[in-house]
């Protein structure tokens, strides 16, 4: 498959820019989508491309992900020197020259701790009749996982109580995605992310007019995706509305532009 002829002249005028910032979700964009979370990986020419564009110093590399910051999954995706926002957007770190991921603790308010602890206890209650369903713990929000539920109706029951019900509590907000509902305490959106990475974070300034890339496959991407002006260039990663300017079908498709920048760029 080759690059859309209109993609690659927006590739073309981004990879011009004297910098630019390239933002990226990891699962469905990155690295396929697979039934366990933890042997996500990302494809190996995704991986050979991210070292390059590593190399330059005029691309600032950053990890968007709804996964914890010290998921060990973003880790190995993330060469030195790119930022990886963790949490969508509430846990901010990046990866040093020496391969150690600097981190902020998430700053969560008394309420807010003890509001997290209700939802572990109660998402726990809502999975415990549910055979295959489990809830994750982040240090910002509880995941309910409903993918390896064997009966799609039980899934989706459980999806909608858990809603309807730790959704609605005040101080909660929840996110709907592809079988999980996350019950976040925290309130930065992967827009928030973005709006990090154009200021250079953690280390650099960037002009105001810095361009930015964002690729992203979910709906919590379009909060990053409706965050872009026009001299950005918006990817959406296969099906379900999005306001991005253009899409591909795949992961393997996100390794052909990010290579196409690489060369674009001579790294
Ligand atoms: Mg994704």
């Amino acid at each position: 498959m080759s690059i859309d002829p209109e993609l690659d002249a927006a590739l073309t005028r981004f990879a011009a820019a004297p910098a630019r910032v390239i933002a990226l979700d990891f699962d469905g964009v990155l690295a396929p989508i697979v039934p366990r979370p933890e042997d996500a990986a990302p494809l190996p020419e995704v991986r050979a491309a991210l070292e390059r564009l590593a190399q330059d110093p005029a691309v600032h590399l950053g990890l968007v992900s709804g996964r914890a910051l010290g998921d060990p999954a973003l880790r190995r995706a993330a060469p030195p020197s790119t930022a990886i926002i963790g949490s969508h957007g509430a846990e901010p770190g990046f990866v040093q020259d020496d391969g150690h991921l600097a981190a902020g603790p998430p700053v969560l308010q008394e309420d807010q701790r003890a509001l997290l602890q209700r939802l572990r206890e109660r998402a726990e209650e809502l999975c415990a009749p549910v055979s295959g369903s489990w809830v994750e713990e982040k240090p910002t929000a509880v995941v309910v996982h409903t993918r390896p539920v064997p009966d799609d109706d039980d899934a989706a029951a459980l999806e909608r109580a858990a809603l309807e019900e730790l959704g609605a509590l005040s101080g909660v907000r929840a996110i709907a995605g592809k079988r999980v509902v996350e019950l976040s305490v925290a309130h930065a959106t992967k827009g928030d992310a973005v709006t990090l990475l154009r200021t250079g974070f953690p280390t650099r300034e960037l002009a105001d007019d810095t361009p930015v890339m964002y690729i992203g496959d979910d709906v919590t991407d379009e909060d990053a995706l409706g965050s872009l002006g026009p001299a950005d260039i918006g990817i959406k990663v296969g099906d379900g509305e999005t306001t991005a300017t253009y899409r591909v079908p795949d992961p393997v498709a996100v390794g052909q532009i990010l290579a196409r920048l690489a060369d674009l760029r001579g790294v």
